[in-house]
């Protein structure tokens, strides 16, 4: 009986560290085919960890702005990751866009299927808690304004509101907080969000102190949806941006195709193919 309860004791003491073990990060992804940049980026930074290494090149920080282009192949995965350098096929446009009903957008909007009903989970939610979640802006296609450093304007196909996965959300009213105003992040319901979001499947995209890796600027107001399990994996792990996510796990998943740059063969978008027929993302 003693023996036992002592068991009984260690394995309760131990239970946190194996629970602590179990939710432990990997570092990013390290690829094959991105050993020679791995090694000129680390020459070029010495001050950085190995991990951060591979964090930046896995997300092609190691080429300029807007340069260095690899186009999404599974463009309609609700995991799709767009960036600066990863950029959606040209003209994409999702096939199941819905119109948001009229008390929860500020205008004419549309969403992808999957993100609305998700939103729509999340809102009615909210609202039973007296908060209201309402969209000012949601699919669209940026036209090419703002430099390539801008935090701010996203170049056509590279923004997530051209999946249909993302919107901007306001208060409304007299004073409401709008696009461009940090005030969001000050309303109740900013905070509900950064707390419930991922169980209905959305994240944050830009978060503070993250546009060194994101190439964008804090934006409370801009949610995106990735499905739940995805966002609660990575509220489970910590992980403060899908960027991070994104090349720490689902890199090897996605299936990308290099941009053909050589002026030469301007009609021929696609010189590399990672094939994998078992593709999740
Ligand atoms: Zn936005």
């Amino acid at each position: 009986m003693k023996k036992s309860l002592i068991w009984l004791m260690a394995i309760l003491l131990l239970l946190p560290c194996l629970t602590a073990m179990a939710e432990t990060v990997p570092p990013p992804c390290e690829l094959p085919e991105n050993a020679a940049r791995y090694a000129t980026y680390a020459e070029a930074h010495a001050e950085m960890e190995w991990a951060e290494v591979l964090l930046h090149v896995n997300l092609r920080l190691d080429y300029p702005n807007y340069q260095g282009i690899l186009y999404a192949q599974r463009p309609d995965s609700f995991a799709v990751f767009v960036n600066k350098h990863y950029k959606l096929p040209k003209s994409y446009k999702p096939e199941d866009l819905v119109t948001v009903a009229g008390k929860y957008s500020s205008k004419t909007v549309q969403l992808r299927a999957v993100c609305y009903e998700a939103f729509l989970c999340m809102a009615e939610d909210a609202r039973a808690q007296g908060l209201d979640l309402y969209i000012s802006s949601g699919y669209r296609v940026n036209k090419k304004s703002g430099g390539a450093d801008s935090l701010w304007f996203a170049w056509p196909g590279h923004s997530e509101h051209q999946t249909g996965l993302a919107f901007d959300l306001r208060t409304r009213g007299p004073t409401k907080a709008h696009l461009g105003d940090y005030k969001y992040q000050n309303t109740r319901e900013y905070s509900w969000l950064c707390e419930n979001a991922h169980l209905y499947g959305f994240i944050n995209s830009y978060p503070t102190d993250s546009s060194g890796l994101t190439g964008f600027g804090f934006e409370p107001w801009h949610w995106r949806y990735v499905g739940v399990t995805i966002a609660t994996d990575m509220k489970n792990k910590g992980f403060a941006t899908y960027h991070e996510y994104w090349a720490t796990y689902l890199i090897l998943r996605a299936w990308y195709a290099e941009e053909e740059v050589a002026p030469s063969r301007p009609h021929r978008p696609l010189v590399r193919r990672r094939v994998q027929p078992e593709l999740l993302y």
